[in-house]
């Protein structure tokens, strides 16, 4: 059993896949090519937003989005503690600093009550991250950052594809990110990420600064990255798209499946949002006594995921030895993401939740 079964979706796809890689060897336009911009208006045509911009990974989508917002040293992002570490990083490469908020413990998302508090006069930006596939309360995030003046970036790296209020991830906030990596719901073959915004200033900027700060042909105004979505990646997206609607629905199902096994066992079930739908990028539970059922699951042949083992507060190159968050504590040690993709089956699914009950009644029914 795989945790992401990237080979079954490949098996689904493979000769649209090679047509479209032959398609792009064959034309040569390896950068910027012509798959970019079909990609590029495809996801914001889906989204219902004026542009998207891609780049050479979500953590650079990141870094250009708080660029592109003007963000610099002295400036303070307020980011959950309990996420990827591109988040917190992400803020202080452009020489930013972090602050943490906790999140809520059932969803694992960003805490919109913490806000207030972590507030102060260099605050420029929210960054709430859509974790594990659902929208943080984006309402509640967007009434603060309104009364402050604050910016709002959605990272939707492992949210692509889910609604709240039946408005996609992506189109929420003035501006998004998201990622490409091959385990994303959205994956290519290598590293990719994209940027969403319908303010035409701000797209200009963004993809200014992602070509080296370019302006016009071979003027550069400012100082900028070299960052771009790969044509393969984008023709391997382009594939991927045709069935990412049907993914969805099977990841919708297999998560659904997990929710029934796994009702009779001593262990939270991940628990959905009001007005979200999600796109489970993880299926992940909490249990006391984690490391020791994870051992044994280890044992009996079940892959598990930890994500993620510390908060980003504790995280050597972000830390911020002041802060200590409960939720944020108390979910790292006890989160576990069971094998998720939308080609799990029906048997493989009982044979994890068998394992796990086993687990759990070795572990003293911990
Ligand atoms: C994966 C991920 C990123 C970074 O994306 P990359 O494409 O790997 O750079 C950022 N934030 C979150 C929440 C992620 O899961």
């Amino acid at each position: 059993m795989e945790f992401i079964d990237l080979a079954a979706q490949r098996a689904r796809l493979k000769p649209q896949l090679e047509a479209a890689v032959a398609a792009v060897m064959a034309h040569g336009r390896y950068v910027l090519g012509p798959e970019v911009a079909e990609l590029e208006r495809r996801l914001a045509e889906r989204l219902g937003v004026a542009h998207c911009i891609g780049c050479a990974s979500g953590t650079d989508a990141l870094q250009i989005a708080l660029r592109g917002l003007g963000i610099g040293p002295a400036d303070e992002v307020i980011v959950p503690a309990f996420s990827f570490i591109a988040s917190a990083a992400c803020v202080r490469l452009v020489g930013a600093r972090p602050v943490y908020v906790d999140i809520e413990p059932r969803t694992c998302l960003l805490a919109p009550g913490g806000l207030e508090a972590a507030i102060t006069p260099r605050t420029r930006a929210i960054l709430p991250v859509s974790l594990f596939g659902q929208c943080a309360d984006m309402e509640a995030i967007a009434a603060v950052a309104e009364r402050h003046g604050l910016a709002v970036v959605e990272d939707a790296a492992q949210s692509f594809g889910a609604t709240r209020h039946g408005r996609p991830s992506g189109a929420l906030t003035r501006l998004a990110t998201t990622s490409f990596f091959p385990s994303k719901p959205l994956g290519a073959y290598g590293d990719g990420g994209a940027l969403f915004t319908d303010d035409d200033d701000l797209a200009a900027a963004l993809r200014s600064i992602a070509r080296h700060g370019e302006m016009d042909a071979c003027r550069h105004g400012r100082l900028g990255m070299n960052s771009r979505l790969d044509t393969l990646q984008a023709a391997v997206l382009l594939v991927k798209l045709a069935v990412f609607d049907d993914e969805l629905a099977r990841r919708r199902a297999v998560a659904e499946r997990y929710d029934r096994l796994l009702a009779p066992l001593a262990v939270t079930r991940p628990a959905l949002a009001p007005g979200n739908t999600s796109v489970h990028a993880q299926y992940s539970i909490q249990l006391a006594g984690r490391d020791a059922v994870r051992a044994r699951l280890v044992e009996a042949g079940i892959p598990t995921a930890v994500h993620y083992p510390a908060p980003l507060y504790r995280q050597p190159a972000v830390a911020d030895p002041t802060c200590r968050l409960a939720a944020c504590e108390a979910v790292s040690a006890r989160i576990l993401c069971l094998p998720m993709h939308p080609y799990l089956k029906e048997e493989q699914q009982e044979r994890v939740a068998e394992a796990l009950a086993t687990a759990l009644e070795a572990e003293g029914g911990a």
